[in-house]
């Protein structure tokens, strides 16, 4: 099967998606409305309504007579998205039966039909970069993402098109992140001579928690969708506005997470349609070009490219995430505290602080106030916290190796 073919079949399971969604939705409505109706007229047919003052029974009746209106219209509604929904899901059927065994999708679920394609995208980078017309990275400075730009931007100048590739930054502010995360980021994208933009995340992460009156968790993981995910999703808008073509755009959306790092992650596939994004307009796949390195594989990628990464890893914060991240464990926050204290930021007070305004503990387990005292104690024992460049590469890959990047990075600044 050719990628035209793909991308049309793609098109068709995100149409039959949509379509679906749509009925479920209109199901729903109508129900409500249904549900409504029948109270209001039981109510209006009780022996009560019997006595009601003749102006109110009058409003009772409107009242019945625009839900009666609201259900009608609901019930129309609903007959037109089941039809466009069996029109989708049969084309999806016709268009994928010359592929298949047997009728339609040949007894595949449309799940089933969308991995099979994505699988085989995913499996041909090169195609897939040639028939984007944007590819987005997200890069959020940190190592993962570095290692990201790196192999998307590798990929992209090997076919001939690295104008195609924007890196994106969510800028969640100082109050929220290790300071210069931001012009890293910049600076990597300047390496690498691709386009650069920032999305401003206004208030980060402490704003998030001022204005929701509790710390998020793993749980309700607010934070990432409304600082990042959230703030980006416009961007494929102005993007394929941008682009102007009378077709669909097809847009890449790199991101650099990798399946060793959670569960949730480890359930990812390489290549998504992301049925949110997507529009008539627009097809956004988003894309995990590293999701099967190891964390050795990070950062010996590091080390052989001599990419700049983040001082804080030197010091033994191992992800470039919010300064107190809701998912960090407490010897991560501790060392992240002292690091604070070695760098002179005031953020472990504000944040305790925050936590003491709106009386909800930072974790279910601890509040950030005793990580706060606990750093104090290793303080206390240990002395301020010391570390080198280069310290996380001597971790991970040897001193030699360290030795080298660091006069790879000397000789380039
Ligand atoms: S780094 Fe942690 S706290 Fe910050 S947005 Fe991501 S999950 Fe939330």
């Amino acid at each position: 099967m050719d990628f035209p073919t793909r991308r049309r079949l793609l098109e068709g399971v995100r149409r039959a998606h949509q379509a679906d969604a749509a009925r479920t939705a209109a199901t729903r409505a109508h129900t409500r409305a249904a549900t409504a109706l029948a109270e209001a007229r039981s109510r209006l047919t009780s022996a009560a309504a019997e006595r009601l003052p003749a102006g109110e029974l009058e409003a009772a009746r409107a009242a019945l007579n625009d839900l009666a209106r609201r259900e009608t219209a609901t019930r129309d509604k609903l007959r037109r998205t089941f039809a466009a929904a069996r029109t989708a899901n049969g084309v999806l059927g016709a268009l994928y039966a010359p592929h298949a065994r047997g009728r339609g999708t040949g007894g595949l679920t449309r799940s089933e039909v969308a991995a099979g394609l994505l699988g085989d995208l995913a499996a041909a980078p090169r195609e897939l970069i040639l028939a984007a017309d944007a590819i987005v990275v997200s890069t959020s400075g940190g190592k993962d993402s570095l290692v990201c730009g790196d192999r998307v931007v590798a990929l992209a100048t090997e076919a001939g098109c690295l104008d195609k590739v924007v890196m994106v930054h969510a800028d969640l502010g100082e109050e929220s992140e290790w300071p210069g995360v931001r012009e890293l980021a910049q600076r990597q994208a300047e390496r690498w001579g691709v386009r650069f933009l920032v999305v401003k995340a206004e208030g980060g992460l402490l704003g998030l928690v001022e204005r929701r009156g509790m710390w998020p968790d793993a749980a309700r993981r607010l934070c990432t969708a409304s600082l990042k995910r959230d703030n980006i999703a416009p961007l494929f808008k102005q993007i394929t506005d941008a682009l102007g073509l009378d077709g669909q755009a097809l847009i890449l959306s790199a991101l650099g997470i990798r399946a060793a790092e959670s569960p949730a992650r480890a359930r990812k596939t390489p290549l998504a349609l992301d049925m949110r994004a997507s529009n008539g307009r627009r097809m956004v796949l988003t894309w995990h070009p590293v999701l099967e390195l190891t964390e050795a594989d990070v950062w010996h990628r590091i080390a052989d490219a001599g990419l700049e990464y983040h001082p804080v890893y030197d010091a033994l914060i191992p992800r470039l995430s919010c300064v107190f991240c809701v998912l960090a464990g407490r010897d991560v926050l501790v060392r992240a505290v002292r690091l604070c204290w070695a760098l002179g930021l005031d953020l472990p007070t504000r944040y305790v602080a925050l936590e003491e305004h709106i009386g909800h503990r930072f974790k279910q387990q601890f509040g950030i106030a005793e990580v706060v005292a606990e750093a104090a104690r290793a303080e206390a024992e240990e002395g301020p916290l010391a570390w080198s460049r280069g310290d996380a590469l001597r971790r991970h890959v040897g001193e030699e190796a360290a030795a080298g990047y660091l006069r790879r990075l000397a000789a380039a600044a």
